[in-house]
């Protein structure tokens, strides 16, 4: 019996949140774990299969034959009715607080899909995003292994179970600038009490973490998009100090690097996007700031003006990404500007789905102004891009301290307000931008080193993942675990 089941391949269930920036890491995931002759199933909702559509494609392409069946497949099922339009199924769609809250009343409701998946399906693990709190128990009563998954690095999961533990921001003064020490980590790690979540002000939230991070502390393991030499102390401070499990399995993204499409829905690129990469073979290699910030932030027309402002200072050509409806241009753009993009000689501005990875890893781009979410911090790394660092919430002002002070391969541009996207925030002023892109992006020793450091990390990303690497090693040994547990439950 045992050597039957170790014949047949891995089958692992991925069930990522309901945001690009879980399901695209997890489609990454799924095609790296196929790639090793694991069957991959993503259990998600129409309107999110369609993000990943394209990745998941590919990736049978490329294991056609080893396998002889699709490595990876998506169970689509409905969106749970819980009032909210059709098609409004993720993150980025919802724009009032009424609407998030029947957001999360539908991601409770995906346990029936899931439960009933398992119990149609045979399977030997599942790799559920953290949010998914409630399926640890689920998994559970299947007998079913759980890989926790939030999509994050291990120091912002560090210092999360540290708020978690020590709710150091009820102890710090009132004041917005106080500073906050986050105690029990391996650096000296402080942030200003503005940019952090504050448990009073946010119940359902801080009660949401604290049911993760006990939901994922119970689990088999977890998995992260991250690789041994980005942060080692704090894999040594997860795994040893907190005595939890951590398989690092990334940078994800370098499996499909090449992919144009990667993360656009099935309308594809938009004509803005194609002209980018036209555009970006013109300029000299390293000219470029490439600027985006992900899928969820938004930005008022006053940081708008401002962020225009400091692109135009900063004398460096660009490439922006700009999200949504929410931007009507003659609300925002400073005099001069739109005569400037007119030129097209200094900049670009990109509406709609940006090929996010295919810019990066232009010559022409050398630097990245990011909101720190840790799908476009790690691309950065992975790429060799320093960044300008601009984060707004959730893990992004952790991901920033990694980058700045840690990593120490990004400028940071003074962000102090957390704030999500419906609330407002302090306005960075135009010159500070521009500044903070010089020291990237400019000439002098501070800017030199930073690049060096972002160019040899880089080099250290990709190597992980290559056969040999720590990240390609981690995913051997979780596969062997997987199995051996395989063997002994059909003993
Ligand atoms: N992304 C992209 N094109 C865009 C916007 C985003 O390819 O125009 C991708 C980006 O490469 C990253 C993900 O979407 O993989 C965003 O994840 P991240 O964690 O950076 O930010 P979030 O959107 O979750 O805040």
């Amino acid at each position: 019996m045992a050597i039957e089941g170790e014949q047949r391949p891995l089958r692992i269930l991925f069930f990522p949140f309901l945001a690009p920036g879980h399901l695209i890491p997890t489609a990454d995931m799924a095609a790296l774990f196929a790639a090793r002759g694991v069957r991959c199933t993503i259990l998600t909702t129409p309107g999110n299969a369609a993000v990943i559509r394209s990745a998941v494609d590919r990736a049978n392409d490329a294991s056609r034959g080893a396998l002889g069946a699709l490595a990876i497949d998506i169970a689509v099922v409905p969106f749970p009715d819980v009032g909210l339009p059709p098609g409004v199924e993720s993150g980025p769609a919802l724009n009032s607080d009424a609407d998030r809250d029947k957001f999360f009343q539908a991601v409770q409701l995906l346990r029936e899909p899931f439960d009933r998946f398992l119990a149609e399906n045979r399977t030997d693990a599942v790799v559920s995003d953290s949010f998914f709190d409630w399926s640890a128990d689920a998994a559970a009563e299947h007998g079913v292994p759980r890989l926790g998954f939030l999509g994050t690095s291990l120091f912002a999961r560090a210092c999360s179970d540290c708020t978690v533990r020590h709710n150091p921001v009820e102890a710090a003064p009132e004041d917005p600038d106080a500073p906050v020490l986050l105690p029990g980590l391996p650096h000296r790690v402080e942030m200003r009490r503005s940019q952090m979540m504050e448990p009073k002000k946010r119940p359902e939230h801080w009660a949401l973490l604290q049911r993760m991070n006990a939901a994922d502390q119970r689990s088999y393991g977890e998995v992260f998009n991250s690789f041994h030499e980005l942060e080692p102390d704090y894999l040594e401070h997860y795994t040893t100090t907190l005595g939890r499990r951590a398989w690092l399995v990334g940078p994800v993204a370098l499996a499909s690097k090449d992919v144009a499409t990667r993360g656009a829905d099935d309308d594809g690129l938009s004509p803005d996007a194609e002209a980018c990469l036209r555009w970006l073979d013109t300029k000299p290699a390293g000219s470029v700031a490439y600027v985006s910030f992900g899928t969820l932030s938004r930005f008022s027309p006053p940081e708008l003006r401002e962020l225009a402002r400091g692109l135009d200072l900063s004398g460096k050509n660009f490439v922006w990404v700009v999200r949504g409806a929410d931007t009507e241009e003659s609300e925002w753009m400073p005099d001069g500007f739109a005569e400037l993009l007119a030129r097209g000689e200094r900049g670009l501005i990109i509406r709609g789905w940006a090929p996010q990875m295919l810019i990066l890893n232009h010559a022409a781009v050398g630097g990245f102004v990011t909101h720190c979410g840790w799908n476009s911090t790690l691309e950065a790394v992975s790429a060799g891009v320093p960044m300008v660092t601009w984060p707004r919430y959730a893990d992004q002002f952790y991901n920033e301290k990694l980058v700045v002070e840690l990593l120490e391969v990004g400028v940071g541009v003074g962000s102090t307000d957390y704030a999500s996207k419906l609330e407002t925030r302090r306005v960075i002023g135009g010159d500070v931008v521009a500044e903070a892109i010089g020291r990237v992006m400019g000439a002098g020793e501070e800017a030199e080193a930073i690049r060096e450091r972002a160019r040899v990390l880089g080099e250290k990303a990709r190597r992980a993942v290559e056969k040999g690497g720590s990240s390609y090693d981690d995913v051997g040994r979780l596969m062997d675990e997987l199995m051996a547990r395989r063997g002994l439950a059909n003993v």
